[in-house]
C-alpha cells in the first residue's frame, strides 16, 4: 500500500526495517570487502571423516595435547553418514572375536562419562539379550567371556527367556544371554556430542586424497595449511577416495531399518520391560532397540544388501524388507503384528571382507592413516578405535593389530566378524 511505512518480515529479517531509504540503498550495495584470507595454520593432525571414528580420533589426540582440525564433506553425525540416525547397539559379547569385547568395555566407559554430562542421555542401559538355538558355539563363547571377565548378566534356557518376556514368543530349545551393563546409544547426536567435548570446529570440506611425494615434509590442507599426519575416517567413501587401494576391499551395503509403533499406552516395547536384543535366527540375524526417545520399536536385518554409493544413494525403504520385518514381528513380537510403521531410515555399512576394522598406515606412508571397515558393528567401539589412532600418532613404534592392518583386508566378501 502506497504511503504505507509498515515493515515487510523480509525487512525485519535483514535488519533494514528502521533505515532511512537511502541508508537502505547504500547498505545492499554489495560491500567491497578484502577476500577472506585462508587460514593458514599448521597442526599435528587433520582428520578427514567426523563420524564416530573421525570424532573419537580427534577427542583423543586433543586429549593428549596434539593440536587437529577435523574435516567433513557433510557435518558431524549427517543423515548419509554410518555414524547417522537415531540409536545403534552397544553390546559386549562377540563370541570367539574377544578383541571386540575388549574394546566394547573400555568403549562403553567412554560412553558413559560422555553421557553422564550430556544434556539428554547418549547411553542407554537398557540391557542387551542374545538369543540362538541350544548349543550355539557364538552363544557359548560370548558367555564364556563375559563369566570370565565378571561382567554382568543373566542367561538361561527357553523357560527362562518367556517368563521374562512375556511380550516375545520364543521357541523350543531356545537359550539366550542378558548382558545387563550394556544397551543403546544414540547414534547422530553422540556423535555431535564427542565433537562439542572434544571442543573441536568441523569444518565442512570435501577434502582430497592427499599428494603423494617422497619430498613433502608436511601434508598440504586445500586452504594453505599443514599437517604432520593425516587420518582418513571417511567410512564408506574411503573406497572412492582411494580406489586403487580400497576398491572392493571397503564395500558400502544398503541396509533398512524400520520404526513401528506400539498402542498407546502399551509400555512392553519400551525399557525397561524391553531391552536391545538380537535373534541368531538361523545365520539371518535380526536385532531390535526397544523405544527409545519415542522413535518406536526399532527392527533391522542384519544381512547385506546390495553395493552402493551413499552420495548417490535413494533412501526410501522398500516394500520387501518392510514385509519381512513385519513377518517376523509376527512370529516373534504378536503383539506388534499390526503396529504401523511410524519410520524408517535407509543407512550404509562400510564393510571389509571378514568384517574386520580397518586401521593402518597408507602403504609406504608414515603419517597417513587409513580408518575404516566398522562393518555393521563399528559405533559402539569408536572410543576405543580413535584411541588406538590416536596412540599410533603418539608413538610410531606401536605395532598394528594384524587383524586391522591394511594386509588383511580382501576384497572377497567372507563375514566372520558379527
Ligand atoms: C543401519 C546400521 C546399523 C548399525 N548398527 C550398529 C550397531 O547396532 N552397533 C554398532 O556398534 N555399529 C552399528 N553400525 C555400524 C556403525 O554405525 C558404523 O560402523 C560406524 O558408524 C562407522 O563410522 P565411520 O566414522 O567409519 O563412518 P561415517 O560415520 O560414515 O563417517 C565418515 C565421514 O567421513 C566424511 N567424508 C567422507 N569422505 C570425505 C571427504 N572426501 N572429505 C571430507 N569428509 C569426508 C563423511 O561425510 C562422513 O561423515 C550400524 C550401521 C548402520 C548403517
Amino acid at each position: 500500500m502506497a504511503g504505507d511505512n509498515t515493515p515487510t518480515r523480509r525487512a525485519l529479517l535483514t535488519g533494514l526495517a528502521a533505515l532511512p531509504v537511502a541508508a537502505t540503498a547504500a547498505a545492499v550495495e554489495p560491500k567491497k570487502r578484502k577476500p577472506a584470507k585462508p587460514k593458514v595454520q599448521h597442526v599435528d593432525v587433520a582428520i578427514i571423516g567426523a563420524g564416530v571414528f573421525g570424532a573419537w580420533t580427534a577427542w583423543h589426540l586433543l586429549r593428549a595435547g596434539k593440536t587437529v582440525r577435523l574435516f567433513d564433506a557433510y557435518g558431524a553425525g549427517h543423515a548419509r553418514a554410518s555414524s547417522g540416525g537415531e540409536s545403534r547397539v552397544i553390546r559386549m559379547g562377540y563370541g570367539a572375536d574377544t578383541i571386540y569385547s575388549e574394546m566394547a568395555r573400555e568403549s562403553l566407559a567412554y560412553w558413559k562419562a560422555l553421557s553422564d554430562t550430556a544434556s539428554a542421555p547418549i547411553f542407554h542401559n537398557t540391557g542387551v539379550l542374545w538369543f540362538a538355538p541350544q548349543g550355539d558355539a557364538y552363544t557359548a563363547q560370548s558367555l564364556a567371556w563375559l563369566q570370565a571377565n565378571r561382567v554382568g548378566h543373566e542367561h538361561g534356557d527357553v523357560r527362562w527367556l518367556q517368563d521374562k518376556y512375556r511380550q516375545m514368543q520364543f521357541y523350543q530349545g531356545e537359550t539366550g544371554i542378558l548382558e545387563t551393563e550394556t544397551g543403546a546409544l544414540i547414534a547422530g547426536r553422540g556423535v555431535q556430542e564427542v565433537i562439542a567435548d572434544a571442543q573441536i570446529e568441523v569444518e565442512r570440506v570435501v577434502m582430497p586424497a592427499p599428494l603423494f611425494s617422497k619430498r613433502i615434509k608436511k601434508h598440504s590442507l586445500p586452504d594453505g595449511g599443514t599437517a604432520d599426519h593425516l587420518v582418513y575416517a571417511a567410512g564408506p567413501w574411503l573406497a572412492e577416495l582411494f580406489p586403487q587401494q580400497l576398491m572392493g576391499k571397503i564395500v558400502a551395503t544398503r541396509q533398512e531399518v524400520y520404526h513401528f509403533g506400539a498402542p498407546q499406552g502399551d509400555t512392553r516395547f519400551a525399557p525397561p520391560e524391553l531391552p536391545v536384543w538380537a535373534d541368531f535366527n538361523n545365520g539371518r540375524i535380526v536385532y531390535g532397540i526397544p523405544d527409545l526417545e519415542g522413535a518406536g520399536f526399532k527392527i533391522a536385518i542384519d544381512v547385506h544388501g546390495p553395493v552402493i554409493d551413499p552420495d548417490t544413494m535413494e533412501r526410501q525403504p522398500g516394500p520387501a524388507g518392510i514385509a519381512e520385518a513385519r513377518a517376523y514381528l509376527t512370529r516373534r513380537f504378536p503383539g506388534l503384528a499390526s503396529a504401523p510403521l511410524i519410520g524408517a531410515r535407509v543407512c550404509q555399512y562400510e564393510n571389509s571382507s571378514n568384517g574386520d576394522y580397518l586401521i593402518d598406515r597408507f602403504p609406504g606412508q608414515e603419517r597417513v592413516w587409513l580408518v575404516g571397515g566398522g562393518s555393521g558393528h563399528g559405533f559402539k567401539n569408536g572410543p576405543a578405535v580413535g584411541k588406538r589412532v590416536a596412540a599410533h600418532i603418539l608413538d610410531a613404534k606401536l605395532a598394528v593389530e594384524p587383524r586391522f592392518s591394511f594386509a588383511t583386508k580382501g576384497t572377497v566378501a567372507a563375514r566372520t566378524v558379527f
